[in-house]
């Protein structure tokens, strides 16, 4: 079963929330969106393991997107298989075109066919997953339980070529249709060598328990400040701030469509980018200088809860 599904990275989020409300003078908005586009590819590719993954449900407990701290450092793990022997760390890799590994100077480039780009090594960073994993388990009395990780290609058409040792990095990575079958002959080998069988779901339950959520603050990277994220209902047609209020919702007045509970979206936004409750006043403001009425009827529509004491809305 899967114990916890993947949801959009919060950082994704939070890209995707800030760079339509910056000025298109703002600094760090073309890294913003670079980031923010490196980002959505990973969790694309990661999504496109998950559909193989998909087939060892009934087997064994999954746990996606995992994000645990050991000896003060946090490490985060794509998808972690329990399996009836074994744990395996599946690392998702996303690219386009020819990736080559050289196991000499532990290098990974990648080729479009006509830019050659470099990369962090996928096989250090699985080994460094495997390392911390470990010393998590241990450190919950579970440090018996052996551990392997693959790198999984999660795009069919990726060419994967080898400078060096071929059996070094075949022993990791693999094209993610193949990762389902790897996964249950690595767990076969090691109840064979003699392995503890396990209650997957009890571990699992216990990872999950600590499991954590990988956050960035969006402000220290990029220099942003809250005032730099401008107010506004955003069109979901053609993305341009400032839908007006009209009745019963809200209309672009670029391509004129209309939309009933579009400001949901922005007090998302709000509660995501600039403080996690949201009053009255401010409400009134960020969907573009409303009545204060009006925003307090969206807000006791919105699902929020109200908090008396601090007179503002929030996530209960
Ligand atoms: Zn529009």
């Amino acid at each position: 079963m899967i114990l916890k599904n993947r949801a959009k990275p919060l950082p994704l989020r939070k890209l995707d929330a800030a760079t339509p409300r910056l000025s298109p003078q703002f600094p760090g908005l073309p890294k913003m969106k670079e980031d923010a586009k490196m980002q959505q590819q990973g969790y694309n590719g990661e999504i496109k393991v998950d559909y193989f993954l998909d087939n060892l449900v009934p087997m064994y407990t999954i746990l996606q997107d995992v994000y645990l701290r050991v000896n003060g450092k946090n490490f985060q793990i794509d998808s972690l298989i329990i399996a009836n022997y074994s744990i395996i760390i599946v690392d998702s890799k996303n690219y386009k075109g020819t990736i080559t590994f050289n196991t000499i100077l532990n290098q990974l480039t990648r080729s479009d066919g006509k830019i050659e780009s470099g990369y962090e090594y996928p096989i250090t960073q699985v080994k460094n997953q495997k390392f911390h994993l470990q010393n998590w388990l241990k450190q919950h009395n579970l440090g018996h339980i052996p551990i392997k990780c693959f790198v999984a290609i999660a795009d069919p058409s990726t060419v994967v070529q080898v400078e060096g040792d071929q059996e070094e990095i075949g022993k990791y990575v693999v094209h993610a249709a193949e990762v389902p079958e790897r996964i249950m002959n690595t767990d076969r080998q090691f109840g064979n060598k003699g392995a503890k069988k396990h209650s997957d779901y009890q571990i699992g339950k216990v990872i999950l328990k600590e499991c954590g959520e990988f956050d960035i603050n969006l402000f220290k990277r990029y220099g942003l400040r809250t005032t730099d994220i401008l107010p506004g209902v955003i069109c979901p047609d053609c993305g341009v701030r400032g839908m007006k209020r009209v009745y019963n919702g809200w209309q672009c007045g670029n391509c004129k469509c209309f939309s009933r509970n579009e400001h949901m979206k922005a007090i998302d936004d709000y509660l995501l980018l600039v403080k996690d409750s949201i009053t009255n006043k401010a409400c009134a403001w960020f969907l573009g200088n409303i009545t204060r009425g009006t925003a307090t009827r969206i807000l006791k529509k919105s699902g929020l809860a109200y908090h008396q004491k601090h007179r503002c809305w929030r996530r209960e």
